[in-house]
C-alpha cells in the first residue's frame, strides 16, 4: 500500500525543526529513519498531514563523552552505534544490545532518537538504556528538558515527549570498570522482535559481592520494566549460581506479558526468567574477569 497524502519539509537546521515543530505540532510527525514510521503510514496505520524530515539536520548525529557521559544524538544510526569503539568502551551493552536490531538495512537507517521515541515495549535500545540509567534530552521551541527512563517511556507506543518536541539526544553514565554487562533475548528468528529479552549490569566490590545490580526486561509489559526488587536481592550477595537463580524468579514476580499468537503469558513469564538467568550470569562473569 502506499501511504495517504502529506506534506513534507526537510528543515537543515535545529532551530527550523523546532519552528516547524511549534508551527504543525499537532498534525505532523517527525522523520527520522523511516523504519518504523513509513511501515505504519503505508498499512495507513498512521495518517500525518505533514513529514517533518530531520535527516539533513546534521547537529543531531554524533557521538561524543562529555564529563563521564556518553551523549548519543539522536538521528544517530544504529549501524553507527554498532560500529562506535567509543560506544564499545565505555558502554558495551549498548554496542551488543543493537546487534539484535532488526537486520542490517534496518540498522543502516534506523536511529536512536526514532527507537525511544517509538517507544515499541519489545524493541532492545529502550530496555538498554532502562539498565544503563540514561537520560533523554528534548527540545521544543519553549525550551530543553531532561528526563529519566522512567518519565520518559509512559506505556507501549507512547512516551512523555510533546507533539511539539524532539529528542536531541541520548546521555548514558559511562561504564565503571569493575561493571560487567550483558543482553539477551529470544526471537523466534534472529531480526526479529524479542518474545522476551534481559539487559543487565552487575558492578563488583573488591570483596567479589554484588555492589550494584541493574535488570531491565524487554517484552515484558507496556515499557521497560526495571526489575527494582530483584535488583536490591543482589545488592550485598555473593554472585553465585543461586542467588542469580533466585534473582531471576523474583525479577519475573508480578509480571502478566500479553498472550498473543507468539506465546501464552506463562510461556513469556517463564522465557523472562531465563533471559534473566542467562544476563546475569554473562554480566558476573564479565564483571569477574575485569576485576581480576
Ligand atoms: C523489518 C523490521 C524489523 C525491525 N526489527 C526491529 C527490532 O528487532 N528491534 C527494534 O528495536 N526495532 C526494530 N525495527 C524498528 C527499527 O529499529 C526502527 O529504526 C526504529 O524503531 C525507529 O527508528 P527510526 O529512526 O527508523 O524512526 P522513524 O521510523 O523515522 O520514527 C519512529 C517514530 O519516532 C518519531 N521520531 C523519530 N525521531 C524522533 C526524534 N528525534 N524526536 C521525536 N520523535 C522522533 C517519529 O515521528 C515516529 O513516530 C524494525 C523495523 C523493521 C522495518
Amino acid at each position: 500500500m502506499k501511504p495517504a497524502q502529506f506534506e513534507y519539509d526537510d528543515p537543515q537546521t535545529l532551530d527550523e525543526a523546532l519552528e516547524l515543530l511549534a508551527r504543525h505540532g499537532d498534525d505532523c510527525k517527525v522523520l527520522a529513519g523511516g523504519q518504523s514510521l513509513v511501515p505504519l503510514m503505508n498499512f495507513r496505520l498512521a495518517r500525518p498531514g505533514r513529514l517533518i524530515d530531520i535527516n539533513g539536520v546534521a547537529s543531531l548525529s554524533h557521538i561524543t563523552s562529555e564529563s563521564g557521559r556518553l551523549v548519543i544524538g539522536a538521528m544517530t544510526r544504529h549501524v553507527e552505534l554498532e560500529r562506535s569503539t567509543e560506544v564499545a568502551r565505555q558502554s558495551p551493552l549498548l554496542t551488543e544490545a543493537i546487534g539484535w536490531v532488526g537486520h542490517s538495512q534496518i540498522r543502516s537507517r534506523g536511529t536512536i532518537g526514532g527507537s525511544v521515541a517509538h517507544a515499541d515495549p519489545a524493541a532492545e535500545l529502550p530496555a538498554a538504556l532502562a539498565a544503563l540509567d540514561a537520560t533523554f534530552h528534548m527540545r521544543s521551541k519553549q525550551g530543553a528538558r531532561v528526563l529519566g527512563w522512567k518519565q520518559f517511556f509512559v506505556s507501549e507506543f507512547t512516551t512523555a515527549l510533546a507533539p511539539d518536541e524532539l529528542v536531541t539526544a541520548v546521555q548514558v553514565p559511562d561504564q565503571d570498570p569493575s561493571t560487567g554487562t550483558a543482553f539477551v533475548e529470544y526471537a523466534r528468528r534472529h531480526g526479529d522482535f524479542a518474545l522476551g529479552g534481559a539487559a543487565v549490569t552487575i558492578k563488583l566490590g573488591r570483596d567479589g559481592r554484588c555492589e550494584n545490580a541493574t535488570i531491565a526486561l524487554l517484552s515484558a509489559g507496556p515499557a521497560p520494566v526495571r526489575a527494582e526488587a530483584a535488583e536490591k536481592q543482589l545488592r550485598g550477595a555473593r554472585i553465585d549460581e543461586s542467588s542469580i537463580h533466585a534473582a531471576s524468579v523474583e525479577a519475573v514476580k508480578g509480571l502478566h506479558p500479553t498472550t498473543d499468537l507468539h506465546g501464552s503469558t506463562e510461556y513469556r513469564v517463564g522465557l523472562l526468567q531465563t533471559m534473566t538467568e542467562r544476563a546475569l550470569t554473562k554480566a558476573a562473569e564479565r564483571a569477574r574477569s575485569m576485576t581480576g
